[in-house]
């Protein structure tokens, strides 16, 4: 514990907010490498639909790093958000799933797009250029638009939607509910897929409110014609409450946990484990 008085509390959280961004810069230099060095993995996650027929996969950035073991994307993301790194994360993400689609035996995959993307005017070409540059379609993919940034319906946010689902992209809009502009999002962006954050799908059964707000949300993904998909299904209950409230595709650990594809399996299996 730091000293009970007023200075010993600033200085004590002042070195705590330096230690920090002195990781976040080492983070920084470490995933800028883990590029260079082709050290990342894209591990897939089956989406199914309501009779058991695998729709997708969900693509999840996986990276093991020597030093400091397994770092959640959660983590590194944030951090190259702050600055351009983002967008050299974003391609090689998009690279990899186009590179690993066929091979997935999955028909077509999810791809999360962090909203900082959206700062690069460049975007929507990059998209277009890993497309013919690897001979995929557009129809194949889905992109997860991560609030994790705040994402806001600028014109120039919607126009870049509108150009990638006229190209035929289909748009989800992802961790549903955990912005504090969802609704607003949902009026003003051109979206198809509405992604009930887990933490809702996971509370389902036992809280009231938490049923009222995913069945409204349900009532509006059904006027404007989006489909709601639950993720972070854990358990058979989970799935038939968010059933209830209008979802139609599911994700989570009771299909199935995120994995390499076949013919990528390490023998140390899954990442996650190693983590913690
Ligand atoms: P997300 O896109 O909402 O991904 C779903 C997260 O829920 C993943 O965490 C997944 O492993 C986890 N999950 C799936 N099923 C279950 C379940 O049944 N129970 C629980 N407790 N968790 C489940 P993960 O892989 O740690 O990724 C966290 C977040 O990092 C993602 O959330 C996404 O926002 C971001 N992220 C991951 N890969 C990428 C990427 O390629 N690009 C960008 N921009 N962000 C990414
Ligand atoms: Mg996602
Ligand atoms: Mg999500
Ligand atoms: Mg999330």
């Amino acid at each position: 514990a730091g000293k009970r008085n007023g200075r010993g509390k600033i200085t004590f959280y002042h070195r705590d907010m330096e230690h920090e961004e002195a990781e976040e810069r080492q983070i920084a230099h470490d995933l800028h490498a883990a590029l260079l060095l082709d050290q990342l993995e894209l591990h897939y996650q089956p989406i199914i639909e309501a009779d058991g027929t695998v729709c997708a996969a969900e693509a999840l950035l996986r990276w093991r790093n020597r030093g400091r073991g397994y770092v959640p994307p959660d983590k590194f993301v944030r951090v190259a958000e702050k600055s351009e790194m983002i967008h050299r994360l974003g391609e090689w993400v998009f690279k990899r799933a186009c590179r690993d689609l066929k091979s997935s035996g999955y028909p077509r995959f999810s791809v999360n797009v962090s909203g900082a993307q959206f700062r690069n005017d460049g975007m929507v070409d990059m998209f277009r250029r890993v497309l013919r540059e690897s001979g995929c379609e557009a129809s194949q993919f889905t992109l997860e638009i991560t609030e994790t940034v705040v994402l806001s319906a600028t014109p120039s946010v919607q126009r870049a939607l509108k150009e990638l689902r006229e190209m035929g992209f289909t748009i989800a809009l992802d961790d549903f509910g955990t912005g504090n502009n969802s609704f607003a999002l949902l009026r003003d962006l051109p979206v198809d897929y509405i992604k009930i954050d887990k933490s809702y799908t996971q509370r389902l059964e036992t809280d009231k409110i938490t049923q009222i707000f995913v069945t409204a949300i349900g009532e509006i993904a059904k006027e404007l014609d989006m489909i709601v998909v639950a993720e972070g299904i854990e358990t058979e209950e989970q799935q038939t409450c968010s059933r209830i409230a209008g979802a139609v595709r599911f994700q989570g650990y009771l299909h199935g946990r995120p994995e390499p594809i076949r013919g990528q399996q390490r023998p140390a299996a899954v990442l996650e484990q190693v983590a913690s």
